[in-house]
């Protein structure tokens, strides 16, 4: 099937065949014929699915006609980060290169004045990050009052963020009567209630999620101890023992992990660049360009600052931290094995991290298996530890580390 009957304009079709894209994904085959008829659309897709250009394509097209004014974006689209902002940015250029549209990146980090002089200049596409497009709206810079279409991207993603209150603010400053799309990797309750808000009388397109499509990752875990330096040498280890490595992306649960154990690394000389949400744009940026590029091998990166970003070929994973959404772990793993190409995703699982990994297990309906020595078994109920905190500093058991493990070192 190609992309000739979804009701493209052909000045989309030729960049997409300049692009060199055959064939609609999923979720372009079944979202686009929708939104060019002007229906509410609800996408339960993830990153990875081709979700951005389902709903950039119709856009250009619908866009062809009319012309924006000044301070009043035509369309709006919302992401949870400025990375993900940029990347949408760079689909409008990609594919609306036979266009003679503007588009406006509105995200927090670069200067105001750069962004207010685009508006000045009229908009028809206007793609930001919720906080720094409410400053522009309470500076009266900015007015909503003609977005024809809204798109809410990665709401869940909204959500864990604490972006809602501020997608609810905008919602009542964009006009009643605008279409809306409204993409999300899962449905939690509180997801719903919100699409049931925005959305009317929308059609549902939901595709897979590719970590469950992904027959080609190969998942392990390995136990270490509770310290850090310990979780940090097993890391080392794996990275230097590790098969098939081209380059890898590090999770971490908290941005102050990110930035110790990306210190931690560069000492121990490797080729390592961090992404964590207090980095200025410019530091992001250079992170993940150089990770592009291949200048450094290793990214150690938050799920909040890597959530979306289109990164390909990577050859590993590494859980630094075993995650405590088990959505994270789909969204991370999923960073390898894509395209078809082989990848494998490791999780360094310490005590604590028991129950997160039950969850894990029981969504991605399958047991991980473990390399190395399992944890010891007392370790793999959460009641144990407690019950051992409870004794007297100095009287504990020492816990059995597996053979396999260095032994603990001074940090
Ligand atoms: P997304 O899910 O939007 O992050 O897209 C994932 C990747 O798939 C991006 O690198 C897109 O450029 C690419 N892509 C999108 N649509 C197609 C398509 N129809 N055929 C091949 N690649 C595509």
């Amino acid at each position: 099937m190609s992309f000739s009957h979804l009701g493209l304009s052909d000045k989309v079709l030729g960049a997409i065949d300049a692009a060199g894209y055959k064939t609609p994904t999923p979720i372009q085959d079944q979202a686009i014929p929708h939104v060019l008829q002007r229906r509410d659309v609800l996408g339960i897709a993830q990153t990875g699915t081709g979700k951005t250009a389902a709903f950039v394509l119709p856009m250009l097209t619908m866009l062809e006609k009319g012309r924006a004014r000044a301070r009043m974006p035509r369309t709006l689209i919302l992401e949870p980060t400025r990375e993900l902002a940029a990347q949408v940015e760079e689909q409008f250029i990609k594919y609306g290169k036979n266009h003679k549209l503007n588009v406006a990146l509105i995200i927090g980090g670069v200067s105001f004045g750069d962004q207010d002089a685009k508006l000045v200049r009229g908009v028809d596409v206007l793609i930001a990050t919720p906080g720094r497009l409410l400053d522009h709206s309470e500076r009266g810079r900015l007015l909503l009052s003609g977005v024809e279409l809204l798109v809410i991207d990665e709401a869940d993603r909204m959500l864990d963020m604490g972006f809602i209150p501020d997608i609810e603010r905008i919602g009542k400053l964009v006009p009643f009567t605008r279409q809306t799309l409204f993409f999300t990797a899962t449905m939690p309750p509180e997801i719903q209630r919100i699409a049931d808000n925005f959305l009317h009388n929308p059609v549902r397109v939901e595709v897979s999620k590719p970590a469950t499509a992904a027959t080609t990752i190969t998942q392990l875990k390995v136990a270490t101890g509770r310290d850090s330096h310990e979780k940090r040498d097993t890391l080392r280890r794996l990275i230097s023992s590790a098969e098939g490595f081209k380059n890898a992306i590090v999770f971490c649960n908290r941005k102050r992990e990110v930035a110790q154990l990306h210190r931690s690394l560069v000492q121990h000389k490797f080729n390592a660049a961090a992404l964590h949400g207090d980095l200025d744009q410019s530091a992001r940026t250079a992170a993940l360009e150089s990770f592009r590029n291949g200048d450094v091998s290793l990214l150690v990166a938050s799920d909040v600052a890597a959530r979306g970003l289109d990164i390909p070929a990577v050859s590993h994973i590494f859980n630094f931290d075993v995650p405590h959404h088990p959505d994270d772990y789909v969204h991370r793993i999923g960073r390898t094995g894509r395209a078809g190409l082989s990848g494998t995703a490791i999780t360094i699982v310490a005590p604590i991290d028991s129950k997160s990994m039950t969850a894990i297990e029981r969504l991605i309906g399958q047991t991980i298996p473990w390399m190395g020595e399992p944890a010891a078994p007392a370790e793999a109920h959460d009641s144990r530890p407690r019950e051992r905190e409870r004794h007297p500093r100095g009287q504990r058991q020492e816990r059995q580390r597996p053979a396999h493990q260095a032994a603990p070192r001074k940090q």
